[in-house]
């Protein structure tokens, strides 16, 4: 028995963790189904090299997380990168992002995209009507960027990488994932090479060494409890509040926070009068899978590049990049590695394994990687990748939030609340449900905990 349960040891995982024993509070446990912890932070080492599960870029812009990171891995342990992304279309390299970067693009693509930014109003007659909920992505892009960039950029590159219609997709994603832009700067980024880093991911830090897990091995550290691994939660008695593992064990809990997909807690939920509507909606969860393929190469590619983005149909990937761009500790001397990315959403194995296979033979021949070179291959699923913003999930999400609250499941992170987020978000995630929990549920009980903390702590000192 625990009076709280975390299902899943990712970074929102291990930061509620953290964060619950920062706080005075001992009285948990945090269970991970794999044999190692990390979620999708977590790196692969083959043959001397190390991959990420594509490429995991530490984007820090809120003082707490910064501070925290400082703390934990100590910033001199991360190299601070200054971005160098590109677009790769019309057998041309432009900087990122698009729409401030149409310089070097042919003249009919610039013309589009100017006119259809100076006609863009024309698309604005819906918007007040319509709650932001319901407004599509298709819609949004038109009144923010025009036709042109929607044709040559924005729907072509959202469909590759959501497998998804931009139609059918929310706008509410967007935020500080899609940089905005202005008729000055669009004319002087297309008259010339745009010197103005723009974007969130402008700068970004990445580990030294041990590739992305190097953040995760250092804040799993500070743990005191451990962390079970191998354990996989697979029903969820939400009356009696006991957990079925699928190797036989069972655990009570009072509160129970999950970081795995939503989409299987509401299948694992055994049935009950008051979360049986809940249990048919996951089906209706809507997430995208993406396949990452990894190359070792005997031979120091330079490329120049962190990642590259491909929004035309005849590169059947949405990116690439180089890991030993973001550290050279990443590649053996004298090698290099890359990765590229492409997503599905319901195909079958046939169409997976054709589709890699044209991903493979496409990226080696855009990128001059001869076969000869090849020292390793790995291929990583992502089955959980972006969540899908349809308009279903809109209108529902945060029903299935508060439903399962009121039986004290809060299910938070990426896949657990649903959404498209950062390992920054991750973190702070952690820490706000708890702050939630202290507040409401145990003030009293942390007290008690502190006084606890500071004897464990204390007798720890006394060991040594
Ligand atoms: C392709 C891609 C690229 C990305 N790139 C970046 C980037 O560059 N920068 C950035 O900041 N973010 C990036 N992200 C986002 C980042 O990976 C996530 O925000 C973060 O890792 C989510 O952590 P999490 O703990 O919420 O989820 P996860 O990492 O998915 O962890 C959930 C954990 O729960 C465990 N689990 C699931 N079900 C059960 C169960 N039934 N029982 C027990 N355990 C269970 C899982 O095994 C897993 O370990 C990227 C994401 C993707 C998909």
């Amino acid at each position: 028995m625990a009076r709280v349960v975390i299902i899943g040891a990712g970074l929102t995982g291990i930061s509620t963790a953290y964060h619950l024993e920062k706080n005075g509070f001992f009285d948990y446990k945090i269970f991970e189904k794999e044999a190692q912890i990390g979620g999708l932070c977590k790196s692969v080492q083959q043959d001397g090299f190390t991959f990420d599960y594509t490429g995991h870029l530490l984007h820090i812009n809120d003082n707490y997380f910064q501070d925290l990171i400082k703390n934990i891995v100590n910033l001199d342990n991360f190299n601070l990168i200054a971005r160098k992304s590109f677009v790769y279309s019309h057998e041309k390299y432009t900087p990122y992002p698009y729409q401030t970067n149409l310089y070097g693009l042919p003249t009919n693509v610039i013309e589009d995209c100017i006119c259809g930014f100076v006609d863009r109003k024309k698309y604005n007659l819906s918007r007040n009507n319509k709650s932001k909920n319901t407004y599509s992505y298709y819609q949004w892009v038109l009144q923010n960027f025009g036709s042109g960039f929607g044709k040559h950029f924005f729907f072509p590159y959202q469909q590759k990488i959501f497998s998804y219609d931009a139609r059918k997709l929310s706008s509410t994603w967007t935020g500080r994932f899609v940089p905005k832009t202005s008729l000055r700067n669009l004319i002087k980024g297309s008259v010339e090479e745009n010197q103005d880093t723009v974007g969130y991911n402008s700068k970004f830090f990445y580990p030294k060494k041990g590739g992305i897990y190097y953040l995760i091995k250092k804040f799993a550290q500070q743990l005191l409890n451990p962390i079970q691994t191998n354990f996989c939660i697979k029903t969820i008695d939400s009356v009696n509040k006991i957990l079925i593992f699928d190797n036989g064990h069972t655990e009570k809990y009072d509160i129970l926070i999950n970081t795995g997909p939503l989409d299987n807690l509401l299948n694992s939920i055994k049935d009950t009068h008051k979360l049986q509507a809940l249990k048919n909606t996951s089906s209706k969860l809507l997430c995208n899978s993406v396949v990452n393929f990894n190359l070792g190469v005997f031979s120091e590619k330079t490329y120049d590049k962190h990642w590259i983005y491909y929004p035309e149909n005849i590169y059947p990937f949405y990116r690439t990049g180089f890991f030993h761009n973001y550290s050279e500790n990443m590649a053996p001397k004298g090698c290099s590695n890359m990765y590229g990315e492409f997503s599905y959403l319901k195909k079958s194995k046939n169409f997976i394994n054709n589709k890699l296979e044209l991903c493979l033979k496409e990226s080696k021949k855009l990128l001059e990687i001869n076969d000869k070179e090849i020292l390793t291959e790995k291929i990583l699923h992502i089955k959980h990748a972006y969540v899908i913003y349809d308009m279903w999930r809109e209108k529902n999400i945060t029903k299935i939030h508060n439903t399962l609250k009121l039986e004290n499941i809060h299910s938070i992170g990426r896949y657990g609340q649903w959404k498209y987020s950062s390992m920054q978000e991750a973190v702070l995630d952690g820490k706000q449900v708890v702050e939630k929990l202290i507040t409401n549920n145990f003030a009293q009980e942390i007290r008690y905990w502190k006084i606890s903390h500071d004897k464990i702590i204390k007798d720890q000192n006394l060991i040594k």
